[in-house]
């Protein structure tokens, strides 16, 4: 298979801009979807913060628009999960699902998942009253009372928002003092059907038997008591976990494990770009991730475009990273 000019690994809106972009620079981009293709905005209902559409569009919607417009302009867009890659490597390899591709520049929009606390009945009980979307899920919890596990600005973010559904909101964080801006704080504490449980660490959520959630085995991590709250929901806000295993030992990261981009979106390897939530854990808006997509897609133009194309690889290489 002949080398890609660029594949993109990532079909969020970071990915999918990237891929429009370059497709429309004739660059016949590959995008990679990734095990979840479209991104985290698949998951969510009505979104509306996106420019141009006043009454919001549903994000599915928007990412099937995003993806037909980045192939109408000829990206190719393959399933297929990445198991692998070579970044060292001129061109860099990419070992997917579906096969091995090679490409002499790659753009990163592999994003970031939301994180989980790693309980058994957590597990089992996801999608059945458990959830870490607010946005999606909060409509089917009109007049009940529910948990929100996490201190952050997510978390704050996400109680005050599902008291416009929930009977009641209690906010279980594991310390005494929250992580959360000032501002998000005040919010929570204002509202009036916000509580809080403090230094309170989440030991099960029931009823895995019944397959819904009934409530919260708490306990204190200071008095070490234990206390059953009756909820019939649960959204975990505790995070996100950008998903660079792939590029470990490859890429320089962040303390968290998010790429570090200089300049728009280089990374630390020439040829290598990346955007959307991989290299950003304070925006975190599909709109500042499309705009990051459109910043890799330039750059990786640019980089292209000065490369020494038919000089050998050893030329290229010390051009590229001297
Ligand atoms: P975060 O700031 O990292 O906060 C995560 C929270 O979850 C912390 O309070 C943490 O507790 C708790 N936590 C983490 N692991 C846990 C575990 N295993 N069990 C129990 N609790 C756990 O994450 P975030 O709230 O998602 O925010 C991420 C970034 O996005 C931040 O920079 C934030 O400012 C930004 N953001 C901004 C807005 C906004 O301005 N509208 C909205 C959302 C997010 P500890 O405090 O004890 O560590």
């Amino acid at each position: 298979m002949p080398d890609r000019n660029v594949i993109i690994i990532g079909s969020g809106p970071a990915g999918l801009t990237a891929a429009l972009y370059t497709a429309r620079a004739n660059l016949k981009p590959l995008v990679i979807e990734g095990l979840e293709a479209g991104g985290q905005l698949m998951l969510t209902t009505l979104v509306e913060n996106w420019p141009g559409y006043r009454d919001g569009i549903m994000g599915p919607e928007l990412m099937a628009e995003m993806r037909a417009q980045a192939e109408r302009f000829g990206a190719e867009i393959v399933r297929g999960h990445v198991s692998a890659v070579d970044l060292m490597a001129r061109p860099h390899t990419v070992t997917t699902s579906e096969g091995t591709f090679s490409a002499r520049s790659l753009v990163i929009a592999t994003g970031a998942s939301a994180r989980l606390l790693g309980l058994a009945s957590e597990r089992v009980l996801i999608g059945h009253g458990v959830s870490t979307c607010a946005t999606c899920d909060g409509y089917f919890f009109r007049g009940k009372p529910i948990a929100v596990v996490g201190g952050g600005d997510s978390a704050m973010e996400e109680a005050v928002f599902l008291t416009r559904f929930a009977s009641h909101v209690t906010v279980v964080h594991r310390r005494d003092t929250l992580r959360a801006s000032k501002i998000m704080q005040d919010k929570a504490f204002a509202n009036q059907k916000i509580s809080f449980e403090w230094n309170a660490d989440v030991e099960e959520i029931k009823d895995t038997g019944k397959g819904e959630v009934t409530s919260v085995v708490l306990r204190n991590n200071v008095s070490r008591e234990r206390k059953e709250l009756p909820v019939e929901g649960v959204f975990v806000a505790i995070g996100h976990t950008p998903n660079t295993a792939l590029f470990h030992g490859q890429l320089e990261m962040d303390a968290n494990g998010y790429i570090v981009t200089q300049s728009g979106s280089r990374t630390s390897i020439p040829g290598v770009f990346a955007c959307g939530d991989v290299q950003d854990h304070v925006y975190r808006q599909a709109v500042t991730a499309a705009g990051s997509g459109c910043m890799a897609a330039i750059d990786a133009e640019k980089y292209l475009e000065g490369l020494p194309q038919h000089l050998g690889e050893a030329t290229l290489e010390s051009r590229a990273i001297g």
